[in-house]
């Protein structure tokens, strides 16, 4: 359990990168009942708040946590099917769920402490019915679960939707202050058009975000355009499938893209025309490269998403698809793909999240009035550091302490 939050304390390290302004040498956050409530030079900080205890981290560089857009807990690294195509690798998912029944806790509880220990300190996770939301809950991380929900095996489009509505709202009750539940819709090839596009208004109209995923797949460009190929083979000739549109557009159609909404990967065949439609109804995205390129889905055009305004965060997926829950090892991935520099892929892996899932006023830079949530990474000043060099470090094991809302709940410094 995460040391409870205790009275103020200052947060010093050789270096402070709140990322929404530049680098600082010796920088401090004072953090009050959870909150930023001061940064700069440690040696004003300090002087101001003569009576706080100060825990300077002089070897250490201090970012903003991860935000973690797009990740699945219920998954474990040493028995994933075989990559290579999205469709027999999902096939060879569905036959293994009820197996996966006897340890999918466990590798919630493992997967969220492997995401701490890489300095996450938000975490959007989906998963079937909201069932990884205890883990969630339990981890200290600040997040959302989506909870995913399959219509046909429910009833009605009406009758599934209330259910899942219910069901988040029950998930919802009794949770740690920074935590809640909302709903997905898992998929253009899963979920009917009639609960997509009836789940996308009940949740708009309570004010949830929704999260979907689109596009991931050549299979699934194929299901909505033909209603053909390997993911009609497993779901069947769906009513729905043979749209004779891509999945962007099939999910315009439906109602499924709005600014509340968080699609995942948009991977495979997004094309000029679909990033007008993605900037045109402010969807946000959420970028999951390790896991595009581990299922042959291809490269997701982020960097013409960005220029045209689309909110872009970083996310893992989950275990069975990607090799670790580190978002700063998914981003460093993203930075050497897409050619970008350090300084953007860490603006990716922390305000990036935030504003995609519309919680940039609570976290994702260290700035006044901000949830204290940061990672310390063991960096060397005199290295003449850079943002890509935090970010190396970050990916390669040199997070030492993460902080939740003020709470230190990753500490291997010992102090
Ligand atoms: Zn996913």
């Amino acid at each position: 359990m995460p040391e409870s939050r205790a009275g103020p304390v200052i947060f010093a390290a050789g270096i402070l990168m709140p990322v929404s302004s530049p680098p600082l040498q010796d920088g401090a956050v004072l953090v009050r009942a959870g909150r930023i409530a001061a940064v700069g030079d440690l040696a004003d900080v300090g002087r101001e708040n003569p009576d706080v205890e100060v825990r300077f981290f002089p070897n250490y560089t201090m970012i903003p946590g991860a935000v973690n857009a797009h990740a699945h807990l219920g998954f474990r690294r040493k028995d994933a099917p075989e990559g290579g195509t999205f469709s027999g690798w999902l096939g060879r998912l569905i036959e293994r769920l009820p197996e996966k029944e006897a340890w999918t806790a466990q590798a919630a509880r493992d997967c969220a402490r492997e995401a701490i220990e890489a300095g996450t300190t938000y975490m959007a996770e989906s998963s079937p019915y909201g069932e990884c939301l205890p883990q969630l809950a339990d981890s200290g991380m600040a997040g959302t679960v989506y909870a995913e929900f399959f219509a046909h095996e429910i009833g009605t489009p009406e009758e599934a939707v209330e259910f899942i509505v219910a069901k988040a709202r029950e998930l919802g009750e009794d949770l740690p202050e920074r935590v809640d539940a909302r709903v997905s819709v898992h998929s253009p090839y899963t979920v009917d058009p009639e609960s997509s596009r009836l789940a996308a208004r009940r949740t708009r109209e309570m004010g949830w975000t929704l999260a979907i995923h689109l596009s991931e797949s050549p299979e699934e460009v194929e299901f909505v355009r033909d209603g053909t190929g390997g993911l009609a083979d497993i779901f069947g000739t769906n009513e729905w499938g043979g749209a004779g549109i891509s999945p962007v557009r099939y999910a315009q159609g439906i109602e499924l893209l709005a600014p509340e909404t968080i699609a995942a990967h948009l991977a495979t065949g997004v094309s000029e025309d679909d990033i007008e439609v993605l900037a045109q109804t402010g969807v946000a995205v959420a970028h999951c490269p390790r896991s595009n390129d581990f299922l042959g889905c291809g490269v997701s055009p982020v960097p013409a998403m960005i220029a045209s305004g689309i909110r872009v965060g970083m996310g893992t997926d989950g275990l069975w698809s990607s090799p670790s829950m580190n978002l700063f090892e998914e981003t460093l991935f993203a930075v050497k793909l897409h050619g970008m520099s350090g300084a953007a892929g860490l603006e990716l892996a922390t305000l990036g999240g935030a504003r995609s899932l519309g919680i940039e006023a609570e976290t994702g830079t260290l700035d006044v009035g901000k949830w204290a949530d940061l990672a310390l990474v063991e960096t060397s000043p005199e290295d003449g550091d850079t943002a890509l060099g935090v970010l190396e470090a970050a990916a390669g094991g040199g997070v030492a302490a993460t902080v939740v809302g003020g709470n230190v709940i990753y500490n291997r410094l010992g102090r």
